[in-house]
């Protein structure tokens, strides 16, 4: 087990975070968030995070820089026995920097998750996020046991800063036209696989593994790598 290296796309709430998770605990290798990292660093109130808290909640993009240096780090520090990256890369350059970074030895595949603008709308209005353990709820769907309060770390619950009508539309924008390029992209190199990310996160994640697992090659995992 471990090894895989792997890429969630996906628009905002199709379920990235929640599946890289997942994926991340199955293969042992780290899941790396660009979008977690960022929110870190503000908590944190270091310069980075200041420099990106401002496009963060305005729902626009983080200058290329700065989130190629951060993946950068990632990697060198955590992820030589693989990875799963989640929320990076979102455009086409971000996709040439990573190649660059990784070298010969590239990605393994890369997971589209795809649901409806119809469907993540639904999720976004009702996503809660733990501030303290970064769980993530769905007051319609899956409401912690308490409301307000984390089931798993007791930390408060609450609507994602950015999770506003005007970010989120915002938001949506930029993927169609900066992020869903990279669908195309990722196909002709042959490492894309898109999974149908509608119906419960259980369903999603089997259908995840069960792609990965296929573009891996070997139904548990690869001996030798
Ligand atoms: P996420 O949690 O992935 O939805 O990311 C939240 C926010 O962090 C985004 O709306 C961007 O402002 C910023 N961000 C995260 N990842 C990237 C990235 N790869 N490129 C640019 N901005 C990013």
């Amino acid at each position: 087990m471990g090894k895989a290296r792997l890429v969630l796309l996906g628009k905002q709430g199709a379920g990235k975070g929640t599946q890289a998770e997942r994926l991340s605990q199955h293969y042992k290798v780290p899941h790396i968030s660009t979008g977690d990292a960022f929110r870190a660093a503000a908590r944190s109130g270091s310069e980075l995070g200041a420099k990106a808290q401002a496009y963060m909640q305005a729902g626009e993009l983080v200058p290329d820089n700065l989130v190629v240096g951060i993946v950068k780090e990632y990697l060198a520090d955590e992820g030589g026995d693989g990875f799963v990256l989640d929320g990076f890369p979102r455009n086409v350059p971000q996709a040439e920097a990573l190649r660059e970074m990784l070298g010969p030895e590239g990605l393994d595949v890369v997971v589209n998750l795809d649901v409806s603008t119809e469907e993540v709308l639904h999720r976004l209005a009702g996503r809660r996020v733990c501030q303290n353990c970064g769980a993530t709820y769905n007051i319609y769907d899956n409401p912690p046991k308490v409301p307000g309060k984390c089931d798993i770390c007791g930390g408060v619950v609450a609507q994602r800063a950015d999770d506003t009508e005007e970010a989120i539309r915002l938001r949506l924008e930029i993927y169609e036209s900066a992020t869903a390029p990279l669908v195309e992209w990722y196909a002709k190199q042959g490492l894309l696989v898109t999974i149908d990310a509608s119906g419960s996160p259980d369903e999603v994640a089997s259908r995840a593994l069960a792609a990965v697992e296929a573009a891996l090659g070997a139904p548990h995992g690869r001996p030798g790598r």
